[in-house]
């Protein structure tokens, strides 16, 4: 298991918005969003690489010497619980990556989940939701949450890719709880996001978050009006990115 970073903030998005929370970054994606067309400078070469806001946590190639391998489930648990030894409660426990569920069957990632929950932790999984998890055999994912973050088609991944209905109602009917957290702008709300998140939620009693996309302020600002007014016809729930408003675009906060 390789770990990209570890750190307790707030939670800025979703159903539990402003509350304290201890992140667990996991490196590995199926996915590979090139759509959102953020810019990292590759740490092995030097060479620009396109990708998402999470791709120093996908793209193994290029970042990977720079993830710390854990291949004890127990010396992982006490790295991420040394977070939390100065405070006197316990924050969420958000796990996410990249796509943290390419490791849901790992010993390693399952016992630091065993671990987590037996210490009382909350924990919520971020997924894109195209991993289809035997809840049977890993019962224990019944014990959490997941927030899905199902992408759109300006991911730029085909729609076979990254929409896997079999997995997102697997985790709707056996989880804990769930609900999905979509980002959109102006230009996919007039290019079709009512109908691509119809597609995608359809069948489905789960709740629906809407946030504005964005890597920094200046982006969060244009596109949240947008955002609000869509939710507002479509009877979904908004949601602001409160790290990027506090932070902007620094990483680990
Ligand atoms: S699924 Fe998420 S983490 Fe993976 S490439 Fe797409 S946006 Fe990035």
């Amino acid at each position: 298991m390789y770990l990209v970073e570890s750190f307790l903030s707030i939670q800025g998005e979703g159903k539990y918005a402003g509350t304290p929370s201890l992140f667990v970054r996991f490196g590995g994606c199926n996915l590979n969003c090139k759509g959102f067309a953020c810019e990292f400078i590759s740490p092995h070469d030097g060479s620009k690489l396109i990708g998402c806001d999470s791709l120093y946590a996908v793209n193994e190639k290029h970042f990977k010497n720079e993830w710390e391998e854990y291949k004890d489930a127990k010396k992982l648990f006490s790295k991420i619980a040394s977070h939390v030894k100065n405070i006197t409660y316990l924050p969420h426990l958000i796990i996410t990556g990249g796509e943290p569920l390419i490791h849901y069957k790992n010993p390693v990632f399952y016992g630091f989940l065993e671990l987590a929950l037996k210490h009382g932790f909350d924990v919520f999984f971020e997924t894109n939701g195209t991993i289809n998890i035997d809840f049977e055999k890993f019962a224990l994912y019944k014990k959490v949450g997941f927030a899905m973050s199902v992408k759109f088609s300006n991911s730029g991944e085909p729609y076979k890719k990254r929409v896997n209905k079999k997995a997102i109602q697997n985790i709707a009917s056996h989880a804990k709880e769930a609900f999905f957290k979509f980002v959109t702008d102006k230009k996919l709300i007039e290019q079709g996001a009512e109908e691509e998140i119809l597609d995608i939620t359809s069948g489905m009693h789960v709740p629906i978050f809407c946030m504005p996309l964005g890597k920094n302020r200046v982006e969060i600002k244009k596109n949240a009006l947008p955002t609000a007014l869509f939710c507002i016809k479509n009877g979904y729930n908004y949601s602001d990115r409160i790290h990027v408003n506090l932070w902007n675009n620094k990483k680990g906060v």
